[in-house]
């Protein structure tokens, strides 16, 4: 299930370029737009929801080993797994994402 109107589902399709990391039939994975540090990721289902409570049990079960990869491969020592679902708490894409943003050392900063 996708939404016509959504930029993650539009990522997905490649209707909108996006740095990719990963991709399977059920997930896809990309960087930030924004990064909060180098190598900020998001991670998020194929089937389109708006939040965690959307999204079928199957597609959720490949996410954290995907995001679990992603902070692997970044050789972030350190790193914040993060979702957020609604307004108030601080989502703006209202399709699923996981963050994953690595926390580097003060001397490493977005080097
Ligand atoms: P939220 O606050 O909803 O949890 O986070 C949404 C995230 O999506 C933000 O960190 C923002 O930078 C990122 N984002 C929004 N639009 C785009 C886009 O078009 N491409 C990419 N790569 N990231 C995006
Ligand atoms: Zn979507």
């Amino acid at each position: 299930m996708s939404s016509a109107a959504c930029i993650f589902c539009k990522i997905i399709k490649g209707e909108i370029p996006s740095f990719k990391l990963f991709e399977s039939d059920k997930v896809f994975a990309f960087l930030d737009i924004q990064p909060l540090s180098r190598g900020h990721a998001l991670v998020i289902p194929k089937f389109h929801g708006a939040k965690l409570t959307d999204i079928p049990d199957e597609d959720l079960l490949e996410i954290l080993p995907v995001a679990k990869k992603i902070a692997k491969a970044s050789g972030a020592t350190d790193f914040n797994i993060l979702q957020n679902n609604g307004r108030i708490a601080h989502q703006v894409v209202d399709h699923v994402h996981f963050h994953m943003i690595p926390k580097p050392n003060e001397e490493e900063g977005m080097s």
